[in-house]
């Protein structure tokens, strides 16, 4: 699932910061949509060498991206340590006019004139949120989601007319969406452009809707979509599924829809990043004697000898028995914590071979006091 932003530019894993910008500026002047017009194919790729850039050219990005092999997880807890707060998705192109400005007139117009009303707009994002057990974050799983989006009507394709009739352009702004008008003030005259209030900017009226969609084009459908969740997610991360959000509007891209994971917890363990923390509870004979304990593990219980003298709060590590690291190089440790658990009553014989074995270890043991002994003791 995750990209190899490095080999989508074209560049060795140490390539300098001079390398990375000389590779994306080729490439992106290669599949520039400009020099591409209605090629789906140079925008896809064009989107994509943006998106490696933008991480392989900021080096806080870059580190991330480097360690966990993804800058797609919007991790608030899990890797602690690094800050995500200003990481967000890659749905615009915001943000690169200062690597554009310096590449010349070839992407002149591009952040203007593609904004306009009439222009291609790109699709709304979407966000839903996963429930995850524990074990399904763990081991990654497959899940349809339901999600409803606005797609084009079956009845107008998407025109707003009714089937048989079209839209026509506008004739109060002829099809630009916007109108001038023309104030006077005691300033002077100034005219000022505004939204077309005929056909509220569309650039184009309807005079017969389509009855399905309401003129509107659009309609809510319900989708399923299937997704891969990778092993080893956590609460806070967000997966993007490019291109599931919204359909773009008049040849526009369309959205991205952003899985935020919600890990419900485990009955046994705790989980910090890759590890596993569980308590394992053995009884005071076990830790004084040693032997056989049975430790909880992912994969079911698994057998552990402990040595005689066992303390409480002793921890056994087991190596590669956590949580499976996302990048996939192997897994974290569980880290089973030693709880000794006193019998909160003892039957009699019980209770005289303790007092035997106390003799033994040269322990002084009161006898039992009652409440009223100790009570006649108070006042002796
Ligand atoms: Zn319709
Ligand atoms: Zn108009």
């Amino acid at each position: 699932m995750a990209k190899d932003y490095y080999k989508i530019l074209g560049v060795d894993r140490n390539a300098t910061e001079e390398e990375i910008k000389s590779a994306f500026r080729k490439l992106a002047l290669k599949y520039h949509p400009d020099r591409n017009p209605g090629n789906k194919e140079a925008e896809e790729k064009f989107k994509e060498i943006n998106e490696a850039y933008q991480v392989l050219s900021d080096p806080q990005k870059k580190a991330q991206y480097d360690q966990f092999g993804t800058t797609d997880f919007n991790a608030q807890g899990g890797f602690s340590g690094f800050d995500f707060s200003n990481f967000g998705g890659f749905g615009g192109f915001g943000g690169f006019s200062d690597i554009f400005d310096d590449l010349g007139d070839i992407f002149g117009g591009m952040f203007g004139q593609r904004r306009e009303r009439t222009g291609p707009k790109r699709g709304a994002d979407l966000e839903y949120n996963l429930d995850l057990t524990f074990e399904e974050a763990v081991f990654g799983v497959r899940k349809d989601i339901e999600i409803y989006r606005n797609e084009d009507c079956d009845v107008c394709n998407g025109t707003g007319a009714k089937p048989g009739t079209t839209p026509r352009t506008c004739d109060r702004c002829h099809g630009t969406g916007q109108v001038k008008i023309q104030r006077n003030t005691p300033f002077g005259s100034f005219v000022s452009v505004t939204t077309c209030d005929k056909c509220h900017g569309e650039g184009r009226v309807i005079d017969s809707p389509c009855t399905n969609c309401n003129g509107k084009g659009r309609i809510k459908k319900k989708k399923i979509i299937s997704i891969n969740i990778p092993a080893g997610v956590d609460t806070g991360n967000t997966i993007p599924i490019r291109g599931q959000g919204e359909p773009g509007i008049r040849g526009g891209a369309p959205g991205d829809l952003y899985v935020n994971i919600r890990v419900k917890p485990h009955p046994k363990f705790e989980r910090r990043g890759t590890d596993l923390f569980c308590d394992v509870p053995i009884s005071f004979i076990k830790a004084i004697l040693g032997g056989e304990i049975k430790i909880p593990t992912l994969e079911g219980e698994i057998s552990h000898i402990i040595q005689e003298g066992t303390q409480p709060g002793e921890i056994i590590k087991l190596k590669g028995k956590g949580v499976p690291r996302i990048r996939g190089t192997g897994r974290g440790d569980l880290y089973a914590k030693i709880k000794v658990e006193i019998p909160k009553s003892l039957n009699s014989k019980q209770r005289e071979l303790l007092k035997k074995l106390a003799e033994e270890f040269g322990e002084e043991v009161d006898k039992k006091k009652t409440f009223a002994d100790k009570v006649k003791d108070m006042f002796s």
